[in-house]
């Protein structure tokens, strides 16, 4: 079965297409600056170059039509016909707290996501576009809708609900969801085939460390709690967001230091986290480099990142029932940032969780990087979203 993967933002959409006979990538797409009359189209097929094209892209159904052009190219394609594609499946930031599970797209989901529009404007909105675009080019074909909020949906209230008063949560709907689920859920279940463990016995924190950051606590196989919220703006501080923050603070910015909401909206998601400590970049390597080289301020802005990470992996702990099987590293961070996977894991021990400093020098491969008597084991799992979208995809289509 050949599942065609999308990932359609504002102006771009990522595409892989699936052989899930084998697992494996038959190309990969990039599809850039939709809207423009430069947009480009990135394409590389699993056995060939990599091209790039510069064309007008006016709209997320002409790149879709680019990208199912060319995968079925006599020269450059992968697939001799359309037919060959059973399914798409889409990721889809925000299901709000109707949606549980990957889903049929069907016009009543469909109607659910764009209701949750409000809490992702940014992203679910040409979420949707890429799906309008499938059904009108591929009539009939199964789109499925993978979540990065639905694998939190198992956190009891006393994690997802916020001590405000209750109205809030009644009344207005603000709870804490989560995000990067797809990515959690992936990483626990290679985690869990890597040490042999069933699925729904495992115990892990999973720390999804990239631009963006959150970690979460996975109880047989389920979320139980995580650190990001009702927004992306919570938990371990990122790439240019300041993660935790007392909201007295936000109040000070405004009342007394006279900002604007868009002013403060731009400092704590834009010009903090990695960024604003260390005053030089939002990439942990540009930080990591320059702490190599003595720089107070990237030292700094890796001791906070890790601080915060060392906290939450405690935290999250303490919602397992006793039994922490694992930590895993995932993203451009947890997979490759060997300082910061060491200065995270310190103190730790107190978890019963050894660093082995030798094993910990892999990067972007899957490796136990514990002592090989941790109690607790430490994984790097690379975090794959695109074949996790394509199982669910794969599964509900063979269930039709
Ligand atoms: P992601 O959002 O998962 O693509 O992760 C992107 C981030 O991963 C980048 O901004 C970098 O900070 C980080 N990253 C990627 N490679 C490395 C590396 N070799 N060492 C440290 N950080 C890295």
């Amino acid at each position: 079965m050949k599942i065609l993967v999308i990932n359609s933002g504002s102006s771009s959409i990522k595409f892989q297409l699936w052989n899930m006979d084998n697992h494996t990538v038959l190309c990969t797409g990039l599809i850039e600056r939709i809207g423009l009359d430069d947009g480009i189209f990135n394409y590389r097929p699993d056995e060939g170059e990599t091209t790039r094209d510069v064309l007008p892209i006016p709209n997320h159904t002409t790149g879709i039509k680019l990208l199912l052009d060319r995968i079925t190219d006599k020269n450059s394609g992968v697939i001799p016909s359309i037919e060959e594609i059973s399914a798409v499946g889409h990721r889809i930031v925000h299901g709000g707290d109707k949606i549980t599970k990957s889903e049929l797209m069907t016009p009543e989901i469909i109607q659910i996501v764009k209701e949750a529009s409000s809490l992702a404007p940014l992203h679910n909105p040409p979420n949707l576009a890429g799906i309008e675009a499938i059904e009108q080019l591929l009539p009939g074909i199964p789109n499925v809708g993978v979540f990065d909020t639905a694998f939190h949906s198992t956190m009891p209230p006393e994690a997802y609900i916020y001590p405000l008063d209750y109205k809030y949560y009644t009344e207005h709907g603000i709870r804490r969801f989560g995000f990067h689920g797809t990515s959690h859920n992936y990483v626990a279940l290679q985690g869990a085939k890597m040490l042999g463990i069933a699925p729904d016995k495992f115990n892990c924190v999973t720390c999804h460390m990239g631009n963006g950051v959150s970690l979460t606590a996975v109880k047989n196989g389920k979320s139980v709690d995580t650190t990001l919220g009702f927004g992306t703006m919570c938990g371990v501080m990122m790439g240019t967001r300041a993660g935790d923050l007392d909201p007295a603070i936000i109040l000070h910015l405004q009342d007394v230091l006279g900002m604007s909401t868009k002013e403060v909206n731009n400092l704590i998601y834009k010009e903090s986290g990695l960024k604003g400590i260390s005053g030089l970049s939002n990439d942990a390597r540009d930080v990591d480099e320059a702490a190599q080289k003595g720089n107070e301020r990237a030292i700094l802005a890796l001791k906070l990142f890790a601080h915060g990470a060392r906290k939450y992996i405690a935290a999250l702990a303490s919602d397992l029932g006793g039994r922490l099987d694992a930590i895993i590293f995932t993203a451009g961070i947890g997979e490759n940032s060997i300082n910061l996977r060491k200065m995270c894991c310190q103190g730790l021990e107190v978890l019963g969780a050894y660093l082995d400093t030798e094993k910990n020098t892999v990067r972007g491969k899957q490796a136990v990087i514990s002592t090989t008597d941790s109690p607790v084991k430490i994984l790097v799992v690379p975090t794959n979203e695109e074949l996790m979208i394509a199982m669910d995809t794969e599964r509900i289509v063979k269930a039709l």
